[in-house]
This record gives C-alpha cells, sequence and structure tokens, in this order.
C-alpha cells in the first residue's frame, strides 16, 4: 500500500486535533482531521464501535467467529473486537483460519493467527478443505481443474472458503461470522456486482438473519484499508506478509486499484458511494436455500456445493448419491469474483 505523504508528514507543528497537545502522525484527508498515534487508534476502535451499534452487527450475548486470514485486516479485527468485547461479558468471541490447502502458506498465516489470538487470550481453530471437502486447494490446481472448469484458483478459493467459514460456524456454535471486509472491499463488492450486470444486489457486511443460517457481518465496513493498514502497523500486529503463491490479477484488483487512484483525487469518494448506492438498494428478497447446504441462494443448489461437485466429479471421487446434485458443469461466467 502505498502512502500519499500529505497524509504522513508532521503536519507543520500542529497538534492533535483529539487531544491538542501530541504531534500527529496522520492527515485524514477526508476529513481534515490531524491525528496523534494514541488518538488515531483510540479513534478507529471507536468507530468500529459505532458502525457495529449503527448497523446492529452484534449482540450482547454473541459468540463471534473471527475469520482470520492471517493479513493485517483480519488480526487488526480480531485486536479491535477484543478491545470492544471486553464490555460485553456474555459475548465470547473465537479466531478461525481456514486452511485452503495451499502448500505452506496457509499454514504459515495459521500459525500466525495462532500465535496472535493466545496473546489476546481468543480461542483459535484451524480447519480445512480437507476436512470440508476431501480435497486441497493445491490438489485441484496441480491436476489443472481450475483450467478445465474455466476458472481461476482463486475464484475456487473465495467460493468454498466462504462455505467452509459457514461450516466452521455451524460446527462451533458462532452466533455470527465477523469478516475484516473494509469500506474499500465493500465498495469494490458493490461495483463488481453492477459491473457484472446483477439486479438483486444485497447488502454486504450487515447482518442477516435466517434459520439455519449464521450471519456474516463486517465491523470494519466504515474503515479505509489504508487506516485499518496503519492501525495495524502502530499496535505491532505481525501479519503474514508474503504473497500466495496462486495470486493473479482479477477484475477485483482493478477496480480496487481504480477506486484507490479515484479516492486519493477525491477521499471522500468512497463514503459518498457507499452512502448513495446503499440508499438505492432494494430490501432484500426471500430466497431459496441449496438442497444440499441450506445456504441462501437463487438457484436449486447453491454456487459452492456446485463447485465442489464439478471438483469432486473431475477428481474422481464424486459418490453416485452426490452426483444427482450435479445437474450441470458450471461455468467460468458463474463464478467469476464472487464477492
Ligand atoms: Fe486464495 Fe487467491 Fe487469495 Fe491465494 S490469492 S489465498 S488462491 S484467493
Ligand atoms: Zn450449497
Amino acid at each position: 500500500m502505498s502512502w500519499d505523504s500529505a497524509e504522513l508528514k508532521p503536519c507543520n507543528g500542529r497538534k492533535c486535533t483529539f487531544c491538542g497537545a501530541r504531534t500527529p502522525i496522520y492527515y485524514r484527508r477526508y476529513s481534515g482531521e490531524m491525528l496523534c498515534s494514541t488518538c488515531f487508534k483510540k479513534n478507529i476502535v471507536e468507530r468500529v464501535r459505532r458502525t457495529i451499534s449503527r448497523y446492529d452487527l452484534l449482540r450482547p450475548d454473541d459468540r463471534i467467529m473471527v475469520a482470520a486470514s492471517g493479513g493485517k485486516d483480519s488480526l487488526a479485527l480480531l485486536k479491535i473486537l477484543q478491545i470492544i468485547e471486553a464490555d460485553f461479558p456474555k459475548s465470547e468471541l473465537i479466531a478461525v483460519t481456514i486452511d485452503e490447502g495451499i502448500g505452506g502458506y496457509r499454514e504459515r498465516a495459521a500459525e500466525l493467527v495462532e500465535r496472535f489470538a493466545s496473546s489476546l487470550g481468543i480461542p483459535f481453530y484451524k480447519m480445512g478443505f480437507e476436512e470440508f471437502y476431501g480435497f486441497t486447494l493445491s490438489e485441484v490446481v496441480e491436476a489443472g481443474i481450475h483450467r478445465r472448469l474455466g476458472v481461476n484458483p482463486c475464484t475456487i478459493c473465495g467460493v468454498l472458503r466462504r462455505k467452509a467459514l459457514s461450516l466452521a460456524a455451524r460446527k462451533l456454535g458462532a452466533t455470527v461470522i465477523a469478516t475484516a471486509h473494509t469500506l474499500d472491499d465493500v465498495v469494490n463488492t458493490y461495483l463488481l456486482n453492477l459491473l457484472k450486470g446483477e439486479r438483486n444486489i444485497k447488502p454486504v457486511g450487515l447482518r442477516r438473519e435466517g434459520e439455519g443460517v449464521v450471519p456474516r457481518v463486517a465491523p470494519l465496513r466504515l474503515i479505509p484499508e489504508r487506516e485499518i493498514a496503519l492501525y495495524a502497523y502502530l499496535e505491532g500486529i505481525p501479519f503474514q506478509s508474503e504473497t500466495c503463491p496462486y495470486t493473479h490479477s482479477s477484475m477485483r484488483d482493478r477496480i480496487r486499484n481504480f477506486m484507490a487512484w479515484y479516492a486519493a483525487h477525491k477521499p471522500e469518494a468512497l463514503y459518498a458511494f457507499l452512502k448513495n448506492f446503499e440508499r438505492m438498494l432494494k430490501p432484500p428478497k426471500a430466497e431459496n436455500r441449496c438442497a444440499i447446504c441450506g445456504e441462501p441462494t437463487s438457484r436449486r443448489i447453491c454456487r459452492a456445493c456446485e463447485l465442489e461437485l464439478a471438483i469432486k466429479r473431475a477428481l474422481g471421487r464424486l459418490d453416485p448419491d452426490e452426483a444427482e446434485g450435479l445437474e450441470r458443469e458450471p461455468h467460468v461466467g458463474d463464478y467469476e469474483e464472487e464477492a
């Protein structure tokens, strides 16, 4: 992440807007505030607290499963929620890393999450594709199955990780899943959906209850990604910086780069987009449930289940009684850039 020098320079001898005493380390261009390190960290926690209350994301007695990949956003979320939830003695926090089975890469991330969660006194669990689906991502990629299905490894990874999080949450008795989607992620997801011509765009990271479904919330949805990165840095949070071997330049990355460029010129742009776009969203319609996993979907079986079955078939591991779930071969347009 690159920093605009105007955001980090010592603000010409002026003092922190909040405490009026310490030297600012960050100039928040969209609000005109200058913040010292201490006030910046407190302010981020406070803004997440307000986001949770404004959108009613968490309940006082929730068992909150934090989806922790080992990146800066998810570890910062873990730390921030640990501070906020200390005021709610009936709530519980657990950290879960989904191990997709990417030769060595996710194991190292999981070790990082485990150490960090343990330093915060938060129970940690690792669950993986192997356990839920009987195959690993590396196995799928090495066999060239992604090419046969016309999708890239990240698409398989993203769609199946999302399902794995739901399975993990049910297994661990979580009442809500907290993901580390930042303001940038939420805006990117809306833009991608718009560009795909989706008609039924659903709110991202807002709590939607449904029988048998563990809701997902994004407590960082109003915080720009660069501020989460700065928070992680100032808190000294150790996060995984190595790149996944399957990473590639996706449409999501291109939109992210465009938005970063646009927001650098118009710092309030992401907030303006989010506010106006969410105002236009129609209330979500009642959805069907996947005949296999029970998650909401507009089809008979959801995309994740369809993809899982197609991979099992390609690996020659599809049980005859599972085969009837797979009515057609998935194709690239079904999954590309799934949020
Ligand atoms: Fe998965 Fe792609 Fe991320 Fe690697 S880069 S962890 S394959 S989504
Ligand atoms: Zn399903």
